[in-house]
């Protein structure tokens, strides 16, 4: 097994031998759509810690749109308990959801939470901030930059799409501006890696001793990825680096977790697939209307939101390319 490459540092590949073996992904996706739906009437996520390594916790939101029957929980948060303290990686998409997760993190360690990261800015990775204590909360500075320039307005859209699960739900600004690099945080021999491409500033978590990679959403799985804050270059570049990785397990921003290499393939496969079909539309002279007609590769359509994402990127991405298009013509 070929170990991650000097520019990281050594993952712990020789524990990734040891490790037991997990569902395959088919069968994990299905017990994902499984889970039980949070319980809209009680406000209860019913969030449920997995696992993942040894003191790795993942909470796997549903691979569905924001909506009033799951409160915004369509996101992976997830822990790490050391042996001093707790690691937490996004806190969810409201003040419920993030209580509701710190709940769940005392039902599993009587350790405090000492860092609270949030891994980018779009709602559902900082909204539920006000749960966690207020020196614990961490970003890279163009997400904390983020968070000021476009919070409220997430918050106000939030309150739209999901009513009342947001309720007294506020912008919580991290105070801690992250800079990159390895660490032992709460007793845990941590990396940060400061990577771009899916927002301006896109945080990755490497936890040594289990293998695990937090890959926020740079990475998707069995979910169409989202484009709305997208480089497409910058984020190629980033799923290099993540590719340079060996990791046992792999944490997606969204969608089913698994430790195979998988995700990162599908997420670029999609991305460079959704740059040159854009980019050949607006070559070929078709307008929106027509790009949006364009059919999605069978691999594709079985993901989650296939279809509804790809519109959402054609819409923003297709004026620029369009307007490439025109300039390389005249
Ligand atoms: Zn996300």
């Amino acid at each position: 097994m070929r170990c991650i490459r000097a520019a990281l540092g050594s993952l712990a590949c020789a524990l990734a031998a040891s490790l037991p073996a997990t569902l395959p992904s088919t069968a994990r996706a299905a017990a994902d759509a499984a889970r039980p739906a949070a319980d809209a009437g009680a406000f209860d996520y019913r969030l449920q810690p997995r696992e993942l390594a040894d003191g790795v916790y993942v909470l796997v939101g549903r691979r569905e749109d924001f909506s009033r029957d799951n409160g915004g929980n369509i996101v992976n948060t997830g822990f790490i308990v050391g042996s001093t303290g707790v690691i937490v990686v996004d806190t969810g998409p409201s003040r419920r959801y993030g209580e509701q997760l710190r709940a769940a993190i005392a039902r599993v360690t009587p350790l405090p939470v000492v860092l609270t990261l949030n891994t980018h800015h779009p709602p559902d990775h900082f909204l539920g901030n006000q749960a966690f204590p207020p020196d614990t909360l961490a970003a890279l500075p163009e997400t904390i930059a983020g968070i000021e320039a476009e919070g409220a307005a997430f918050n106000d859209n939030m309150y739209r799409l999901v009513g009342d699960w947001m309720r007294d739900t506020e912008v919580v600004v991290p105070g801690q501006r992250l800079t990159p690099g390895r660490r032992t945080v709460g007793g845990r021999d941590i990396e940060l890696v400061a990577l771009g491409g899916h927002t301006a500033a896109d945080l990755v978590l490497i936890d040594h001793a289990s293998g695990t990679v937090f890959a926020s959403d740079l990475v998707f799985h069995g979910r169409a990825p989202t484009t709305p804050h997208a480089d497409i270059p910058r984020w190629l570049a980033s799923l290099d680096t993540l590719g340079a990785l060996v990791a046992k397990h792999w944490i997606p921003g969204h969608g089913s977790v698994g430790e195979e290499a998988r995700a990162l393939a599908d997420t670029r496969a999609y991305l460079v697939w959704l740059r040159e079909t854009v980019r050949d539309a607006a070559e070929s002279g078709l307008d929106m209307a027509e790009a949006l007609a364009r059919p999605l590769p069978a691999e594709v359509r079985v993901w989650a939101l296939a279809d509804s994402e790809y519109r959402r990127s054609v819409v923003h991405l297709f004026p620029a390319a369009e307007k490439a298009a025109l300039k390389r013509r005249n």
